[in-house]
């Protein structure tokens, strides 16, 4: 009988452990060309596994052509590992990429972009600024008038950290939200994803605690997740993050950070209340613990007073600011920056500088020029006005068709309304249902950390039309009462996330 450990603690799935265990012992001749491989059912009792376990790594070396099996004759091993003088064949990608697991990139958000880009669905589903809104024009000068002036420097690398001008440039946008920094605490990202996943990078070894909202925004718990770090989910109200339970669990806890969207939150629209923006800092600065504040979306209020961001009141440097151009202007410039302790900036941009060397020059160069000549206050007050327009137009839609049962509360600001669904919806039917019916929302499973709280769904009012909330919406209740009649009639609910379509 073939030797073959298995180690227990490790991430590495058992199947592709058993697999690479076949594959040393083919390869060093061990188990030579014609070898029998262990029928299943005796390999898996001998390992204590199940007999599945067996059968998938068996069906990983088939697929690679190590081994092949006839049915009644058992596996055997077929002459692949040696450099052979036959047809190359496919390299065995699935053996060379590192194993899945925490670490899986989740294909949530590369599905729900591509559904957006169908023409036959109103997409309620990603978190985009309304395209009829971007000045094409205007970008077109600019773009002429950087490559006059710029020349070539437009066009070549730029510094880490990104473009000295920018970031005085968002300094000074940064005095507009109430918070004085100076430019060695400005470290440009491309995006504020990056910049989340910087931080991640920096100050997260594997098996460390993250406070995060509940719900809260699903790129930032892939990033965490992916850093193998553990999420603490603190609940959310009205008000935002509950600070009474956060202490609790930073009294029993020592978490390496608090990740927080105090305005405007994704998805919930929350804003975090005065009081709690206070205590949650109190808390931060008893127990130590740095605070991650992503804030893309403060700037799109549509009524109310504005709230300080908590870094404006931080007085001893424990939050770290992330913010974003992506919700404001052009997400595909993809530029978002960080304010943070200096030398904190300069390990960031030490890493930066390994994953992209600098965020993209023009991308810079545009912003840059888009907010000196005075464009951005100007855009961002008519996407004010339109997205208020749009938020009212899918409050009414609902009002106007969805079951009785669908709460939600109109946001004061922000991309989306986040509704609980009526407990008697099954879920997966009601994804199907409204993909059906040509529209699309995301679902709000994915932004728990626990993820298994079901019974949300968030819906963006920035990217579709004013005619395109009202049909969409429609549709939307349309699916829902199905779901709901569905449920009703004794129909079965499908676990899991449902595809995105
Ligand atoms: N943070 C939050 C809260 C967001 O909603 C988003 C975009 N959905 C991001 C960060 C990332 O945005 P970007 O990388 O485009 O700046």
């Amino acid at each position: 009988m073939v030797q073959i450990r298995i180690d227990r603690s490790s991430t590495v799935p058992v199947y592709l452990q058993i697999d690479r265990e076949l594959r040393a012992l083919i390869a060093s001749g061990e188990l030579p060309q014609g070898a029998m491989l262990p029928p299943e059912r005796q390999l898996a009792t001998s390992l204590g596994v199940n007999r599945t376990t067996i059968l998938n790594a068996y069906r990983e070396l088939k697929a690679d052509g190590l081994v092949e099996s006839r049915v009644g004759s058992g596996t055997r091993v077929s002459g692949g590992v040696t450099a052979s003088p036959g047809p190359v064949g496919p390299l065995p990608w699935s053996q060379l990429v590192r194993p899945s697991g925490e670490e899986a990139p989740d294909p949530l958000v590369r599905d729900l972009l591509e559904l957006t880009e169908r023409a036959d669905v109103i997409s309620f589903a990603v978190g985009l600024p309304a395209p009829d809104l971007l000045p094409l024009d205007l970008v077109g000068r600019l773009h002429a008038a950087m490559m006059r002036e710029a020349g070539p420097a437009a066009l070549l690398h730029s510094p880490t950290e990104g473009l000295t001008q920018f970031r005085e440039t968002l300094c000074g946008l940064m005095a507009g939200r109430g918070v004085s920094c100076a430019v060695p605490e400005v470290l440009v990202t491309s995006g504020s994803q990056q910049g989340l996943d910087l931080l991640a990078r920096v100050l997260l070894d594997p098996g460390d605690e993250v406070v995060v909202e509940e719900p809260s925004y699903f790129g930032a718990l892939q990033v965490f997740r992916r850093a193998g770090a553990r999420l603490l989910g603190v609940p959310t109200d009205r008000d935002g993050m509950r600070t009474d339970v956060l202490e609790s669990v930073l009294a029993r806890r020592r978490p390496k950070l608090i990740y927080t969207l105090p305005t405007f939150q994704n998805p919930s629209g929350a804003v975090l209340a005065g009081g709690r923006r206070r205590q949650l800092l109190d808390l931060a600065y008893r127990f130590q613990v740095p605070v991650v504040e992503d804030d893309p979306y403060s700037e799109l209020r549509y009524e109310g007073n504005a709230l300080p961001p908590l870094k404006a009141l931080d007085d001893h440097g424990h939050v770290i600011y992330a913010s974003s151009f992506s919700k404001v202007l052009f997400p595909g410039l993809r530029v978002g920056w960080l304010v943070a302790p200096p030398a904190l900036v300069r390990r960031l941009a030490l890493v930066k500088q390994s994953v992209d060397l600098h965020t993209t020059t023009p991308g810079q160069w545009l912003i840059h020029h888009f907010i000196r000549d005075g464009h951005f206050q100007r855009h961002v007050a008519a996407a004010r006005q339109a997205y208020r327009i749009r938020r009212d137009a899918m409050d009414e839609a609902l009002r106007a068709a969805a079951p009785p049962a669908l709460e939600w509360a109109r946001p004061e600001g922000g991309f989306y309304f986040w509704c609980r669904l009526p407990a008697s919806v099954a879920q997966g039917r009601l994804f199907a249902l409204a993909a059906a019916e040509g529209v699309a929302y995301l679902p709000g499973e994915a932004c728990f950390a626990g993820g298994a709280a079901a019974g949300f769904m968030r819906l963006n009012f920035t990217y579709p039309t004013c005619d395109q909330i009202r049909v969409g919406v429609a549709a939307l209740a349309a699916a829902l009462r199905t779901a709901v009649r569905a449920r009703a009639d004794g129909g079965a609910e499908r676990g899991g996330t449902p595809p995105i379509v």
